[in-house]
């Protein structure tokens, strides 16, 4: 039964298999005794190997070992998650914040605790899996308006003003487009219409605003979003998740998303990475300097290369190439001249949307990137782009 879906899977250049990483240095991996340049993590700063997130993880493994042993509300929260609370509400400019173990854990579990049976949710055509999924958990009822239309929005939010409580979700920047949201058009309406507002910044943490504090800041609309979420995994260089919000909200997540009250919390360690990470973010703001200066260079070289980026607005820089077959063939070509930059194919994009999802991260220098130009000026002549 399995195996005829693997097969049909295979078939249509969909199946999914490991690239297993021998070793990690800034942005070159070891793939099969190869050394390639990464330009797919989502690693935007860097700082996954910075000397300072370990050091903080081995310290903090030395004081409390390495697993916490029990959930949050149980004997799981030690001094560390607290501070990591504290520092990320600073960061984010709320009153409150708490830790989740994953993105994905904490999409899946804000969304029902926030919204069930007679509740509506109005969520991005394009949101990722994550808030899918925790859409399809709460049991509210799921309005998916097309990408980015505030006008179908607006119309949507008249039409349903007995709901017993709306939520809006989106991504701050989209994870496959790397385009941003429009924040001040949702602020508006959730003001309008009184309903709750949800950002995932997973993608905008570290990278968009002045100081990389997120989507809020990008938009000068800091204290006007109910829900923050944003992860630790990603700019960060270390793991986690969290929600920032006002203090009700946030006591209320505490004692109402079954995810963070039923799960193992974080390992210690893992919190003083990043709480080291948010030290560099805050002492070296030129991180973020050259991240923007190495995405204007890729995103301009695509441009002369004639490659279409879409709609890119940050360092996620899809290089759209339509069918699984051609995007497949891409990255394996890709692969061949020491680039390592996956293709990404529907469901994770649609149908017809294939694509090499690149990005780019402050460890990249200029020479690296002009490399990764230079290959994708060879795909070009092979008729890839
Ligand atoms: N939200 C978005 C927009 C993401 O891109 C991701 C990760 N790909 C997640 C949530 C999940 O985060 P995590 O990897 O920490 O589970």
């Amino acid at each position: 039964m399995f195996e005829q879906e693997l097969s049909q899977l295979e078939k249509q250049y969909l199946l999914r298999r490991f690239m297993v990483v021998e070793s990690y240095d800034g942005p070159r991996i070891t793939v099969k005794g190869r050394n390639l340049l990464l330009m797919c993590s989502n690693d935007y700063l860097g700082l996954s190997g910075h000397p300072s997130l370990k050091e903080a993880a081995v310290k903090a493994m030395e004081h409390y070992g390495f697993g916490s042993g029990a959930s949050r509300l149980i004997s799981g929260t030690s001094v560390l998650h607290e501070e990591l609370e504290k520092r990320i509400s600073v960061f984010k400019g709320t009153e409150s914040a708490l830790l989740f173990n994953s993105g994905y854990a904490a999409n899946t579990g804000i969304i029902p605790a926030i919204a069930g049976d007679g509740d509506v949710i109005l969520s991005d055509s394009l949101n990722h899996a994550s808030i899918i999924d925790g859409c399809r958990l709460s049991r509210a009822n799921v309005v998916v308006y097309p990408h980015k239309d505030v006008d179908f929005l607006e119309s949507t939010l008249k039409k349903i003003r007995n709901a017993k409580r709306t939520l809006i979700v989106t991504d701050g920047v989209f994870s496959m487009d790397g385009d941003i949201a429009p924040l001040p058009e949702l602020v508006m309406l959730a003001e309008k219409y009184g309903v709750i507002l949800m950002v995932d910044d997973a993608h905008a943490t570290g990278v968009i605003g002045k100081t990389g504090r997120g989507t809020a800041e990008h938009f000068g609309l800091s204290g006007r979003v109910h829900i923050q979420m944003g992860t630790l995994g990603k700019a960060l260089g270390s793991f986690g998740a969290y929600a920032a919000g006002n203090r009700d909200v946030i006591e209320y997540l505490m004692n109402r998303t079954r995810n963070f009250i039923y799960s193992t919390a974080l390992p210690p360690a893992v919190c003083a990475a990043s709480l080291a990470a948010f030290d560099i973010i805050e002492r070296e703001p030129e991180l973020l300097k050259t991240l923007w200066k190495n995405r204007e260079r890729l995103v301009h070289g695509l441009a002369v290369l004639g490659a279409v980026t879409g709609v890119s607005e940050t360092p996620i820089i899809p290089v759209m190439l339509g069918e699984s077959e051609k995007a497949m063939r891409a990255s394996g070509r890709l692969f061949d001249y020491g680039i390592y930059a996956t293709a990404v194919r529907p469901p994770s994009v649609p149908e017809g949307a294939a694509r090499i999802r690149a990005t780019v991260t402050a460890a990249h220098s200029s020479d690296d990137i002009d490399t990764a130009l230079a290959v994708f000026g060879r795909l070009k002549q092979e008729g890839y782009l």
